[in-house]
């Protein structure tokens, strides 16, 4: 690892101030970003990195005002223990608690694992070995090499430093993303409120559309009313400490309005809206379910190596929701 300075602001304000200068990153547990410095996987090294557990106040979690609150560095692990979390949104602690492994859980934060950057191989290979355009450079070598874990939505087109368009087919991988899309959430940053959803983001070197010196402070999920059933569900390879391939997380009112989240797919964490139309109003069936399923994958492109992926969603989504049945 390179050196570089390190800030333990006492105050947000602090905190902000220092990550509007050039070069200045933010660290919650650091369990992504040690990595990647590590690694050394980015075209500049960062002069400064600021610690945000030296904020006092940020790992809260409390009802208020209709909604569980959860700070921007509470820890996974207590996140998955949480009494209000287990009572207001179980599918969080569930999502929570399988993230990563037991000991990285204990010092990762919710807001960490939410602006985590993109898993893509190419974009981690060790000493920026592929300069993709996700760092600043002219391509992206997944869509030419090997994608099997990539987008089956297709690539995210977004503006390089250099002011050109350029794709990015690498999924988001934050675990905790489609059970905080599925619960309706907000997020809370140092300078506004927005839905979980319009958060994501595809940018150089950043998966959220967080501005320089901009950070997230908390997470807020209205009360669910009662009877509301959630779902969450993960695969992966291997059983334990690796990322999902593809997750979801569905919530279904008593009313039967639902609402279904995809990760592991697409470039941004998305809301299977087909799937969420075809379900609007009615009692599920296993017949309903499957056509849910169906209707999850109706738009995606795939590629060879990775359609795989789509049988996976059909898959799941049809078990999850034939799980639900009264
Ligand atoms: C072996 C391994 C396995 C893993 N498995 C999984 C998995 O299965 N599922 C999964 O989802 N993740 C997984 N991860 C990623 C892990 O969840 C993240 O490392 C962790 O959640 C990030 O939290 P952190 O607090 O350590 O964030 P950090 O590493 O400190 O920060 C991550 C990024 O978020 C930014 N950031 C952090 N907090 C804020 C904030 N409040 N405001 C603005 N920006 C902020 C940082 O600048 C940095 O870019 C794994 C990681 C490893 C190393
Ligand atoms: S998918 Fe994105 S992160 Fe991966 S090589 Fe292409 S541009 Fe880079």
């Amino acid at each position: 690892m390179r050196p570089f300075n390190h800030l333990n602001p006492a105050t947000l304000e602090e905190a902000a101030e220092a990550l509007r200068q050039p070069g200045s990153v933010a660290m919650a547990g650091g369990g992504d970003l040690l990595g990647a410095l590590k690694d050394d996987i980015a075209r500049e090294y960062p002069k400064l990195v600021v610690n945000l557990k030296s904020i006092p106040g940020l790992d809260r979690t409390e009802v208020r005002d209709g909604a569980l609150c959860i700070g921007a560095l509470c820890l996974l692990g207590d996140l998955s223990r949480n009494e209000l979390v287990l009572q207001y949104a179980p599918m969080l602690a569930e999502a929570a608690g399988k993230c990563a492994s037991p000991a990285l859980r204990e010092n990762s934060s919710i807001g960490g694992n939410l602006c985590q950057l993109p898993r893509c191989w190419y974009f981690r290979k060790l000493n920026n070995r592929f300069d993709c355009a996700r760092k600043g450079g002219e391509r992206c070598f997944a869509l030419s090499g090997d994608n099997r874990y990539h987008s089956v939505f297709g690539p995210a087109v977004f503006e390089n430093c250099d002011g050109k368009k350029r794709a990015c087919i690498a999924v988001n991988q934050a675990e905790l993303a489609p059970p905080l899309m599925a619960l309706g959430a907000e997020i809370v940053t140092t300078l506004r409120t927005l839905p979980v959803g319009e958060f994501f983001g595809v940018r150089v070197m950043s998966t959220t559309v967080l501005e320089p010196g901009e950070l997230l402070t908390e997470i807020r999920i209205p009360l669910p009313e009662a009877g509301t059933k959630m779902r969450y569900k993960r695969f992966s390879f291997r059983k334990s400490i690796d990322f999902p391939v593809v997750n979801l997380a569905i919530v279904k009112t008593p009313e039967n309005e639902y609402r279904v989240a995809l990760g592991g797919v697409a470039p941004m964490p998305i809301r299977a809206e087909a799937a969420e139309e075809l379900l609007r109003g009615k009692e599920l069936t296993p017949e309903l379910a499957e056509a849910a399923g169906r209707a999850a994958v109706r738009d995606a492109k795939p590629t060879e190596a990775n359609a795989y992926k789509l049988q996976l969603v059909k898959t799941l989504l049809k078990r999850e929701l034939i799980s639900m049945m009264d």
